[in-house]
């Protein structure tokens, strides 16, 4: 009778200990089914906020997005180039520079052409464009065949197709001893037709439009077709679309007054934001 007894307690405990057992089991097992349910489901969700972030993006692909003489606070952000942008010179370049002069300040080409493009980067960024800056360096000045392997570098990363490069500079007609009378707003592609020709175009009308009620002049290369063309290192190396601009003559009291000035550096940055949205919206 004992031993019966003893075996059914034994049983009893053998039971119990199962159970224990099962429960210390599931217990992990229910959580870390749970915890996986949910990371299944965060998933989708995520992907759909996602795709719910890009709508707005593709939106204004389909709405005429500028005004570009107002300088128009934009409504939407999209990107359909990146524009490459090349400041010429560096601190270091020799020359560059006007005459010494007792009522004008000094002007650096290289300071000049790092703070167009500054004033571009800031409008291109309210429109919610991309860009990339080829030469941050102020005080080494990059080569011209770096410039543009630089350039190349970017459009393999977004594709040639999507870029255009942008090259800023000002104009001199002497060697920076004297006062010179060159004037006048142009810009330059390589030489033979191209879509660079196209875009260039589209930059002289717009430097027209803006510095004409300033009286600044625009120098065209005939009289059916606006833009030069000269074989520049930046301008022939380049694989995107390529324009360096030549925002007026600092060796020309007048002009370079105007390239001192904050409504004059405005306008400079204007005339290459208006051009740059034309180009995006197709208007050429
Ligand atoms: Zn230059």
């Amino acid at each position: 009778m004992g031993m019966k007894k003893l075996i059914e307690m034994l049983k009893q405990w053998f039971a119990s200990l199962f159970k224990k057992n099962d429960e210390n089991v599931e217990t992990p097992d229910t959580a870390g089914s749970t915890d996986t349910n949910i990371a299944i489901i965060e998933e989708p969700v995520n992907e759909g906020n996602d795709t719910q972030v890009d709508e707005p993006i593709n939106e204004p692909n389909d709405e005429p997005i500028n005004e570009p003489n107002n300088d128009p606070v934009p409504e939407h952000k999209n990107w359909k180039y990146v524009i490459l942008l090349d400041n010429g010179h560096a601190s270091t370049t020799p020359g560059k520079r006007s005459p010494l002069d007792k009522e004008i300040p000094q002007f650096f080409e290289y300071e000049f052409n790092r703070d167009i493009v500054r004033r571009l980067c800031d409008k291109l960024d309210d429109w919610g464009m991309k860009f990339e800056i080829i030469v941050p360096e102020k005080d080494v000045d990059v080569s011209l065949s770096t410039r543009a392997s630089r350039a190349n570098k970017l459009c393999n990363l977004y594709g040639v197709e999507n870029c255009i490069f942008l090259s800023i500079h000002a104009n001199a007609a002497g060697n920076g001893k004297e006062w010179m009378n060159g004037r006048g707003w142009c810009c330059y592609t390589s030489k033979g037709e191209t879509e660079s020709d196209v875009y260039a175009e589209m930059f002289m009308r717009e430097a027209k439009k803006v510095l004409e009620p300033y009286g600044m002049t625009i120098r065209k290369y005939s009289s059916h077709k606006f833009s030069w063309e000269e074989n520049f290192t930046v301008l022939v190396k380049t694989r995107c679309p390529a324009i360096l601009t030549e925002n007026l003559f600092y060796d020309n009291k007048d002009e370079v007054k105007f390239l001192q000035s904050e409504e004059g550096r405005e306008a400079i940055a204007r005339i290459h934001m208006n051009a740059i949205l034309n180009i995006q919206n197709g208007a050429v």
